[in-house]
């Protein structure tokens, strides 16, 4: 049988917004007998994390993803450290989204600057939407702990904060210090141990994102071992990437928070005539194809597509097929 990855797209798209420090997204995508995968690790994520984001792209292709249980997933708008104007403007062309997530603690901005733009924020989404910030791990606990006071009386009141500080236990000392839900991302998704979070008491919410998990069903396998209320987040994938992240959230036996899967807009293209992107704040469960012409437009510089035909090698090398029943 052939490697599954032996005709890899590689593509660059650039991105609308600086984003996670970065200006153009890469990575793969190939078609397997269950359609399309996308592999797509940031490039801060070494061979042996990235194996997990390879199973991912694997199931997609290969295995194909559990049945849905719902036909529509309320999503986040995603608004990044920009100015206020700029935050009012991305939430106002949403689609509809009735949350929205909004970048805090990034280096080099002060207090003033998230109280703006979650100010401007409340304003476009209107009394009745929910607003959640995310701090990446940027604050120290004493920081998390004065600074969401601010920001929960700007923003009207916080749906919750997703990752106020980097470890474990600063999430417990904060979120026993304030009254905002604590979510955990990068405690789950980058941890040797996800489960620290909940003996920890660390956080309310898990937010799980499908490449860096390992796929759709380990993921499934996760939220029902945690047994805290599950965010299904992307990792600013393409629609294809998006698609797994929509399974998930799909096949979920609860979904109480919208889900961060609406950032196919942050990008300047897609991989399809049919990007997954929200109407009425919420986004139709369903898997778009790549279309080849689509693909060929944003097909990487041979340079980078060596990088991540190299890289493939590497990861492929660390991630020794599981053998399936
Ligand atoms: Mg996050």
């Amino acid at each position: 049988m052939p490697l599954d990855t032996a005709a890899p797209h590689v593509f660059q798209i650039p991105m609308r917004t600086r984003f996670r420090g970065i200006t153009v997204r890469e990575g793969m995508l190939w078609r397997g007998p269950a359609g399309w995968g996308e592999l797509s690790p940031f490039w801060d994520y070494d061979a042996a994390e990235s194996a997990s984001w390879l199973r991912a792209a694997r199931e997609a292709a290969e295995v194909g993803w559990p049945a849905p249980v719902r036909d529509a997933i309320p999503v986040n708008v995603t608004v990044p450290a920009v100015d206020a104007a700029t935050a009012h403007r991305i939430v106002s062309a949403s689609g509809g989204c009735r949350t929205a997530k909004v970048k805090v603690a990034e280096p080099g901005q002060s207090e003033r600057d998230e109280v703006e733009r979650l100010e401007a924020v409340r304003d476009a989404l209107g009394p009745s939407g929910a607003i959640r910030v995310d701090a990446n791990g940027g604050w120290d606990v004493d920081t998390a702990i004065a600074r969401l006071r601010v920001l929960d009386r700007a923003a009207g009141g916080l749906e919750y904060a997703e990752q106020p500080v980097a470890d474990v236990p600063g999430l417990a000392a904060v979120r026993r210090a304030t009254h905002v839900l604590i979510a955990a991302d990068e405690s789950i998704r980058r941890a040797e141990d996800p489960f620290a979070v909940v003996r920890a008491e660390a956080a309310d919410i898990v937010v799980l994102k499908v490449q860096p998990l390992g796929g759709v069903r380990a993921c499934l396998d996760l939220a029902a071992e945690v047994g805290l209320p599950v965010v299904v987040s992307s990792a600013l994938e393409t629609s294809v990437g998006l698609a797994a992240g929509l399974a998930l959230a799909a096949a979920l036996p609860e979904l109480p928070y919208a889900c961060g899967l609406a950032t196919a807009q942050l990008l300047t293209a897609d991989v399809t005539a049919d990007p997954l992107l929200p109407v009425d704040g919420q986004i139709a469960v369903r898997r778009p194809d790549a279309d080849p012409g689509l693909l060929a437009a944003v097909a990487a510089e041979p340079g980078a597509r060596d990088r991540w035909l190299a890289r493939l090698a590497e990861i492929e090398a660390v991630a020794p097929r599981a053998a399936r029943g």
